[in-house]
């Protein structure tokens, strides 16, 4: 089957949302006085954590957002964090509290979690957030399915009766998604590291996604011609002969330069050649996960005023 694939540009989304918080933004300072407020919790030396927790402050910056990043010493206690998740929690002018995972292994990360107030839990794990999610009610979405869903309903792809597999079932990742397009109406089944049959069961799929973290899983065998493949998963590979196997040997040149090169869980030679659809790595899913979080504390600083 030969197909022109629709590549779904999550560059080009993530501007539209980070366009529109801004608006909001401003309407909210009209309203309250001040500037929504995000604060970021950042402990240890993680190179990846210090990337993403500074992104997430410039794009705050620029959607009107005011932001802070709190990092405490690495050898901070348990005890000691959830004193600084507290004192966050009464802090009026904070809306958004993120703690960016993962903690040292020595930090209770669940305890931590839990101690966020619900209400300025911008990143949508806490279970009373999830709990919300699961029973319909409006609430706080974790940011990078909610931004699926945004992606599928800004390039007009129908969700409604379609049939969704998604792999994964993180509390991240997996679970809200299939709560999610489960709340757009589709059938929905959730697969992971148990499911037998994996490749036939994803061939059901109208709309695949794959949040796995295993670079290339998905291959052929598991896309129907024709399906809408959302690639959420982002894992970097290092070893030549493994970029050789995904990309083909002809285009080797990224890896070539760098050493290394950003892969998603779906092999994307395979899913450009059979999806109708698909989101690129990195270009796809990637970027719509901090513009998420920016409407997210925006709206948590909405509800918090009474302005929705
Ligand atoms: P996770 O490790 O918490 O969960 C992975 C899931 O995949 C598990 O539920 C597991 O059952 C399933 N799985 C593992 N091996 C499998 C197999 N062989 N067959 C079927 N299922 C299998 O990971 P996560 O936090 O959900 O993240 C998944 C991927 O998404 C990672 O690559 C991560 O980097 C990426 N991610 C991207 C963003 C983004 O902003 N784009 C955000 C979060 C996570």
């Amino acid at each position: 089957m030969s197909l022109v694939a629709q590549i779904l540009d999550g560059n080009r989304v993530r501007d539209q949302i980070k366009g529109e918080c801004r608006p909001r933004a401003e309407a909210f300072f009209r309203h309250a006085g001040r500037q929504p407020g995000l604060a970021v919790v950042l402990v240890g030396e993680n190179p990846a954590s210090q990337v993403y927790v500074r992104n997430k402050t410039k794009t705050a910056g620029e959607t009107g957002i005011y932001s802070e990043t709190i990092t405490p010493d690495p050898t901070v206690t348990t005890e000691e964090l959830l004193h600084l998740v507290h004192s966050l929690n009464a802090r009026e002018e904070i809306d958004g509290i993120l703690v960016q995972l993962p903690l040292p292994p020595h930090i209770d990360s669940q305890k931590i979690l839990l101690a966020v107030l619900p209400e300025k839990d911008v990143d949508g794990f806490h279970p009373y957030n999830m709990g919300l999610l699961a029973t319909s009610r409006p609430g706080l979405r974790p940011c990078t399915p909610a931004g699926v869903i945004e992606m599928l309903r800004r390039n007009e792809i129908p969700m409604s009766g379609k049939s969704a597999v998604v792999i994964g079932r993180s509390t991240i990742v997996g679970k809200p998604m299939a709560l999610l397009l489960l709340e757009e109406n589709a059938t929905v089944t959730v697969c992971h590291s148990k499911t037998p049959n994996l490749p036939q069961v994803c061939r059901g799929a109208d709309i695949l996604v794959a949040a796995i973290g295993r670079p290339s899983m998905v291959t052929a065998d598991f896309i129907r011609p024709g399906a809408v493949v959302i690639d959420v998963g982002i894992n970097s590979i290092t070893e030549r002969a493994e970029a050789e196997r995904i990309f083909g040997p002809d285009n080797l040149a990224s890896f070539e330069k760098r050493g290394s090169q950003l892969v998603g869980d779906v092999n994307p030679r395979d899913m450009a050649r059979l999806a109708s659809a698909y989101t690129p790595v990195p270009g796809g899913v990637g970027p719509l996960t901090i513009a998420m979080l920016m409407r997210n504390t925006i709206e948590a600083a909405e509800r918090r005023t009474g302005l929705c």
